[in-house]
């Protein structure tokens, strides 16, 4: 099978990010880009993340032509292969529903980085992208523009899409804007919130690239 190891991959973080309540139902959808044929492997539209077999996940190019699958991909494919188009540095993509990032892109305030590992991740500020129906290209154009060459960008009145240099890290960029998102509406409704302030929050995402981990 065509991309057998990546499709496999792709359930796993879907059925990951369903257990940690990023994604409820099928209101989400993850791809990844493989580096050697440079083919897109993404989750099909509307399908029980428990039931997924990789032969469900279909492969696409970049614009979007159907090379290998026999399931109707999801409905934001032209998203995510306008954003692969885009950004040469992405290799995967997650578009997710979590709650407290959503809250948040369905306010008129800015999501404020109260967090060290939000900063250091996806570094200081994550601008929301206007309102568009799912599905739409009007929506693929209004994320790909306020996503600008940020890793993380909100969707109002509808969710976050977060990007990486592979799914991995494209998903903890999911995890950890969520958990920013969180800590940031219990900051914002005990009182006053301390937001980080643009230097400490470039000073953390240099310090997590160049010294943090193994
Ligand atoms: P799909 O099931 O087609 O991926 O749609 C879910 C979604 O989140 C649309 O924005
Ligand atoms: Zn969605």
């Amino acid at each position: 099978m065509l991309l057998e190891k990546q499709r496999v991959e792709l359930i796993r973080f879907l059925l990951k990010a369903q257990e940690m309540g990023l994604i409820p139902l099928t209101f989400g959808n993850f791809s990844l880009r493989d580096k050697e044929t440079g083919y897109v492997c993404i989750s099909p539209s509307g399908m029980d993340y428990q039931e997924l077999k990789p032969e469900d996940i279909v492969v696409v190019d970049v614009n979007g032509k159907v090379i290998d699958g026999t399931r109707k991909y999801s409905i934001e494919t032209p998203m995510h292969c306008m954003i692969y188009r885009k950004r040469a540095d992405v290799n995967g993509v997650c578009h997710t529903h979590s709650v407290f990032a959503t809250a948040w892109a369905s306010t008129e305030l800015k999501l404020p980085v109260v967090v060290a590992e939000l900063a250091a991740l996806v570094g200081g500020k994550i601008d929301t992208a206007p309102y568009q129906p799912m599905g739409t290209m009007e929506l693929a154009e209004t994320v790909v523009a306020t996503l600008k060459e940020q890793d993380a960008v909100l969707m109002a009145n509808h969710g976050l899409l977060t990007v990486g240099v592979d799914l991995a890290t494209a998903f903890k960029n999911a995890v950890i804007v969520e958990e920013g998102a969180k800590v940031a509406y219990y900051a914002h409704n005990i009182g006053k919130v301390k937001v980080m302030p643009d230097e400490e929050c470039h000073r953390l995402r240099q310090w997590i690239i160049n010294k943090y981990g193994q």
